[in-house]
């Protein structure tokens, strides 16, 4: 009951997977079964860029579950694949596929009636992260250059290993602010991210005006909540389960329950126990006060 009632005031849910041949419907019974009101999904695997047309993920069966479970489509999230890189400027191919994919991938987040599109800025490939933001603006504005659907491009926190670009808030910062069609580009916050990318997560209200000051709290549009399994500043990106991490239950708390958050999507991206989802139990602890 007390879970109940803290639902109905949090956006939570996992990362769920998006198998055939029900895709998108299956997709929302596996977030339902969690006791989730929100859920993320890749359109495809994360991995490559191999992606089935929208029409065969049952949109309108989909639809109308979110309809009888009060399921809010504007706080669905779609991650991108990880494996694009925008801020590429060593192999112009390269950077061009992830333009195109990209331009294809909101197309697709469009189609299916959701508006959150969560993006790894991509890696320097070693040339620096200025140069890095750069390309990633540049590649940005071609992005949306053609675009007038009202997708935003959520840039996630990195935790700056490899050549990562997004590690700090005023990396993101900078790419907002330069990209033309600013307003359609938000942040994704991770809490692991940041971690290891050197922030205290534990404390939330440095975090959250640092953040304000920097970029603008308005920006933020996702949460990833996850455990890390590296000290502060380890610069890894390996989650750990909920409470299981050094960043702790009670710390990861703070991002559910804070009422600035409270209009921002929960998404947990921890890993697999013994090969199977721990969403439902992490969420019902999380949601315990
Ligand atoms: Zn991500």
């Amino acid at each position: 009951m007390e879970n109940k009632e803290a639902i109905n005031n949090i956006y939570i849910g996992s990362h769920v997977s998006l198998n055939a041949p029900d895709y998108l419907l299956s997709a929302t019974k596996e977030a339902l079964s969690f006791g989730a009101n929100t859920f993320m999904f890749y359109t495809g695997a994360p991995q490559n860029t191999i992606r089935i047309p929208v029409s065969r993920f049952k949109i309108k069966e989909t639809k109308e579950l979110f309809k009888k479970y009060s399921i809010n489509s504007d706080k669905i999230v779609v991650h991108a694949p990880y494996i694009i890189n925008l801020a590429n400027t060593v192999d112009s191919s390269k950077f061009d596929f992830a333009v195109s994919f990209l331009r294809q991938e909101i197309k697709r987040v469009s189609e299916l009636g959701f508006k959150l599109l969560v993006l790894h800025p991509g890696s320097h490939l070693g040339l620096g992260s200025e140069i890095g933001c750069k390309r990633v603006v540049e590649g940005l504005d071609l992005v949306l250059e053609d675009d007038d659907s009202n997708v935003l491009i959520c840039l996630e926190t990195m935790a700056g290993k490899g050549g990562e670009v997004g590690r700090t808030f005023e990396e993101l910062a900078y790419i907002i602010s330069h990209v033309k069609k600013s307003e359609r580009i938000c942040v994704c916050l991770d809490t692991c991210h940041i971690n290891d990318a050197g922030y205290n997560v534990d404390d939330i209200e440095t975090i959250l005006n640092d953040f304000d000051k920097i970029i603008g709290l308005e920006k933020l549009k996702v949460l990833h909540i996850n455990d890390s399994q590296n000290p502060i500043g380890a610069h890894k990106d390996r989650h750990a389960n909920i409470g299981k991490g050094t960043i702790g239950l009670k710390t990861l708390q703070k991002y559910i329950f804070h009422p600035k958050l409270k209009e921002v999507p929960k998404i947990l991206e921890t890993p697999y126990i013994d090969s199977k989802p721990p969403y439902k139990e992490e969420i019902e602890l999380l949601l315990k006060s």
